[in-house]
């Protein structure tokens, strides 16, 4: 397939996109979206404002007062089902105080573009604007519709966002592959770089724990205390080893990295995959942020979040709770994993399901894998991509009918991500354009 189907009808520099790229992306760092409130329509018509004079046709849909998601479509021929560029316009918030640059100033300086959003997710968004111009101004042919789908509320759940769309103008939204924030992170490992894939995510089930006790003047000492009781709740909480679940995905996973460390890292991998446990994804010998991964990808999981108990300093306080913020693999139901949660914790306090939200997003799809990782053995000899379930949970959630895939490769490694929701985000220019090439050189081995 080529990657370049015609002669370039226009002047064409690297140099020149890379400008523009990252003044759009200062641009849209500076429209505050940060959700709580949102207020993506900002960002809706500043990407109007890019794709009207290449006449490509788009309309914004508001959820909601000053909640608007943009919808793009460049037609292609038809002969295949659209493929999405998806992203989402809003933000987490930021408290200037912590930054040491103003975190909606979308300054460039030391090669990088600064401010909340630069990672998470306006980078990717004004990548996948850049690809969409790239192809409509060098009039590409495509044997299929390229959308631009850029959402509202991906931070607070997607309910105005990616579900609203999904709802109510599912004939616009309707495509056969979407690219999504969620991978990209580059790892070097003994068998070469890889690029992770997000090809699955996890669901929710946010629970409490309360324990009850005697109240009481401070001044006696209660050993059957809530808060005493509580603790011992959370110690039991922290030993505990859940059962593994070795979802597809994850079995995929572990095989390439066995194939990337050879000795001993194989074969500990493959006792994982033969029988896997907790200890045994807890001790495998790879680098430790992709043994997080492996982790949370054969796991449930359930978190300490909010602690509450007490209102007086000298008052014994009668209950004590904390949420937990509960992670599911794919497949599994929140009831089964609180039941399995209170278990663990013992019957001394009560465990109550909050919130619950089965994941069905899984889109592990070998065909498309194949193309990706042609892609970045192409822009760096030798790498292969990773797919993974990623622990978090992406807009991809309310699409089940498109295989949404995280795949934005960062030509950085991965401690990068570690500034996603974090002071001092930022995103380095040459990431930003080895992935706006890797996004380019898929859609068309895909779309040509
Ligand atoms: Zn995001």
């Amino acid at each position: 397939m080529p990657t370049t189907p015609e002669p370039m009808p226009l002047p064409f520099s690297w140099a020149a996109q890379e400008r523009h790229l990252v003044g759009l992306l200062s641009a849209l760092i500076r429209l505050d979206t940060s959700n709580p409130p949102g207020h993506e329509i900002a960002v809706a018509r500043r990407l109007s404002r890019e794709l009207s004079p290449l006449g490509i046709a788009h309309t914004v849909l508001e959820s909601a007062p000053g909640r608007a998601n943009l919808v793009a479509r460049l037609p292609g021929s038809g002969q295949e089902p659209p493929l999405m560029l998806l992203g989402h316009a809003d933000v987490v918030g930021a408290l200037p105080g912590q930054w040491t640059r103003p975190p909606f100033s979308g300054e460039v300086a030391d090669g990088r573009v600064w401010g909340r959003g630069a990672l998470d997710m306006k980078g990717q968004v004004a990548a996948s604007l850049l690809v969409m111009q790239l192809i409509a101004a060098h009039r590409m042919r495509l044997r299929r519709d390229l959308l631009l789908v850029v959402t509202a509320d991906e931070e607070a759940g997607s309910r105005l966002g990616a579900y609203w769309l999904w709802e109510n103008h599912r004939s616009l939204v309707e495509a056969e592959f979407a690219f999504n924030e969620g991978g990209g992170q580059r790892f070097l490992t003994p068998g070469g770089p890889v690029y992770t894939v997000q090809v699955a995510e996890k669901g929710s089930a946010r629970m409490r724990i309360t324990a009850r006790g005697p109240g009481g003047h401070a001044s006696v000492p209660r050993s059957e205390a809530a808060v005493f009781t509580l603790a011992e709740a959370l110690l039991r909480l922290r030993a505990f080893a859940p059962r593994s679940v070795l979802h597809p995905a994850a079995h995929r996973m572990l095989g390439i990295l066995a194939e990337l460390h050879p000795g001993t890292g194989a074969q500990a991998v493959e006792r994982l995959l033969e029988a896997p446990t907790w200890a045994g994804a807890n001790s495998l010998p790879i680098d430790p942020v992709l043994r997080e991964f492996v982790v949370a990808g054969l796991h449930n999981t359930a978190t300490p979040t909010l602690l509450s108990a007490g209102h007086r300093q000298n008052v014994v306080p009668v209950e004590a709770s904390v949420v937990l913020d509960g992670r599911l693999l794919p497949g599994q139901s929140p009831e089964d994993w609180v039941a399995e949660v209170r278990k663990a914790v013992g019957d001394r306090v009560e465990v109550s399901l909050l919130h619950g939200r089965e994941s069905r997003a899984v889109h592990d799809d070998p065909e498309l894998l194949r193309v990706l990782g042609d892609t970045v053995a192409a822009h760096e000899p030798g790498a292969r991509v990773l797919p993974y379930v990623n622990p978090a949970s992406t807009d991809a959630r309310a699409f089940p009918d498109t295989k949404v895939v995280g795949f934005f490769p960062s030509a950085s490694d991965a401690d990068v991500m570690r500034l996603i929701h974090a002071p001092d985000e930022h995103a380095r220019i040459t990431d930003l354009m080895f992935g706006g090439k890797c996004l380019l050189d898929a859609v068309l081995r895909l779309s040509t």
